[in-house]
This record gives C-alpha cells, structure tokens and sequence, in this order.
C-alpha cells in the first residue's frame, strides 16, 4: 500500500516580480516500508518536494495522497495534526534546543498534543521519550545537553525525536550534512535499523550518492522534475561497514557533563 502518492505536483514560488518554478510535475508513488534516497542537484526541488510530502507546505497544483488521505486540499491547522502524527522529521542542523536535556528535546512533540483525550501524564511521557532513546543507543545520555553531545549523538537525538509520535514515516533532509564519515555511516545504520525492525517509510534526501545507496530505491531530480527511479543494486549495509571500521577516536567521546565536580589534583 502507498503510504506517499502525488501526481502531477507543482510548486511555484513568486518572488517580487519572479517565478519560480521549483517542481514542474513529479508523479510518483512510495509503498509502506519503502527507504527511499532522493539525490540530485543544488536546487533540483529536493527540499521543495519534502516539505510539500511532509504536508509543511501545500502544492500549487496536483494532488497528494498520504496514507490513503488527500491533504492537496487540506487547511493549514488540520495539516499540522496530520504531520504530527504520521511523520518524523530530522534535519541537517538537528534543530534541537540547546539549554535542553536529550530527554526534554524528545519528549517535546508530545507537548504540542491538545487532545486531552490521548494527552499522556508526565510519567508516561518520560518513559515514551527514554524507550526511543534506548532505540538510537542513547538512553545513557538522557540528561546531557546539545552542547555536552557529538554531532552525530545529536542527530541521533534528534532522530529519537522524531520517533516519539510513532510515525508512519520519516523525512530526512541531508541528515548526514553536518556529520564525519563514520558519523554519518552510525546514522545511516540507525535509519536501516528502524527500516528493517519497525517497517517505518524512510524519505532521505541527499546529495551524496554514496548516502544514497543505504537506501533500497533512488529518485533523481532535476530542474524540479524526475530523471531517474530505480532500485539500488547494491546496497550498502551500515552495521556491516562499521564493524569492519577501526575504534572510533577519542575524540568522539563527549565530555563529562558541565555540573560533574571534578576532583582537585594532589599537590606534590
Ligand atoms: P534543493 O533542495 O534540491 O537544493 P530546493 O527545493 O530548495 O532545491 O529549491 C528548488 C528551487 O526553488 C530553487 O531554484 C530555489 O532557489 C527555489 N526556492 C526554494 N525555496 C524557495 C522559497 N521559499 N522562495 C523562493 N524560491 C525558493
Ligand atoms: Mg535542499
């Protein structure tokens, strides 16, 4: 079943007295359990089309079914309901508030929830916020802030976040933009992990083919079109790619905790 079907999708920005035609008609279909890499070039309408199928944005024409639901035509407000419960986003810059534990960055999409019918207590947040903490390997970290992480456990944050409404899908905007190589294989190895155990949709856009081939099919654009879609032939397995890697350097080993007291050292 499509959980991502659009047709004919356009989107024209007007800038003063300019257009700009971003995407000039993409057809495409995106079943269940599907890990998609889109790629093309600067300014092809990558980011264009993922906020029009994360529903952040609304087409100029063509139509969108997400889950077997017409949003083309949606109003803004009950977009924003659809979004927060059948998708998760991450982003290149991680977009995580910086004062903030890892836990309090998860557990905030579930503050944004009004309906008091399935609001959850404290409680059962914190516990909702660990379990998809433990699922990106950062359950130990819960406490830390931002700036107490690496980038790469900063996405995983992130991605923990975007997990935390158990969303059918997740869009990823070069999610590997800002990482080192063996970083960006670690969360590769987390988005094929959830992938192959929960059967969640992913959407990754990227510019780098070789990100790309994590990916079970790829779509090309360009100038706001479709030039390419096929399957990956041969993919690449993070887990394995890691395992054959040499120890990550010190370096990637966060410091302690701003509040941790460090002992005097003895004098001689
Ligand atoms: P990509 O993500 O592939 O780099 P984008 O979807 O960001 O491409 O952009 C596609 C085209 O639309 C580009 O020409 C870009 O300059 C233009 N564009 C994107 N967003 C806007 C916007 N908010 N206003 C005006 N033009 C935009
Ligand atoms: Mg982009």
């Amino acid at each position: 079943m499509a959980v991502i079907e659009v047709k004919n999708l356009t989107k024209v920005y007007t800038v003063g007295e300019i257009k700009v035609h971003a995407l000039r008609g993409v057809s495409l279909s995106i079943d269940k359990g599907e890990f998609v890499a889109v790629t093309g070039p600067s300014g092809s309408g990558k980011s264009t089309f993922m906020h029009i199928a994360g529903c952040l944005d609304r087409p100029s024409s063509g139509s969108y079914v997400l889950d077997g639901k017409d949003v083309s035509k949606t109003p803004k407000d009950e977009l924003a309901e659809v979004r927060n419960h059948k998708i998760g986003f991450v982003f290149q810059g991680f977009n995580l508030l910086t004062r903030t534990s890892a836990l309090d960055n998860v557990e905030l999409p579930l503050l944004y929830n009004r309906d008091s019918k399935t609001k959850l207590k404290s409680k059962e947040r914190h516990k909702r916020a660990m379990g998809v903490l433990e699922a990106v390997n950062l359950s130990n970290r819960h406490h830390h802030t931002p700036n107490q992480l690496s980038g790469g456990q900063q996405q995983r944050v992130a991605i923990a976040r975007a997990l935390i409404n158990e969303p059918a899908m997740i869009l990823a905007d070069e999610p590997t933009g800002n990482l080192d190589t063996r970083t960006s294989i670690e969360v590769m190895g987390i988005f094929q992990r959830l992938n192959r155990e929960k059967g969640i949709t992913i959407l990754l856009i990227t510019h780098e083919m070789d990100i790309a081939e994590y990916g079970t099919r790829l779509i090309r654009f360009r100038d706001g079109r479709v030039v390419a879609d096929q399957k990956v032939l041969h993919r690449r397995d993070a887990d394995e790619e890691l395992a054959a890697l040499p120890p990550p350097e010190p370096d990637d080993i966060p410091p302690p905790p701003a509040d941790a007291q460090v002992e005097p050292t003895a004098a001689h």
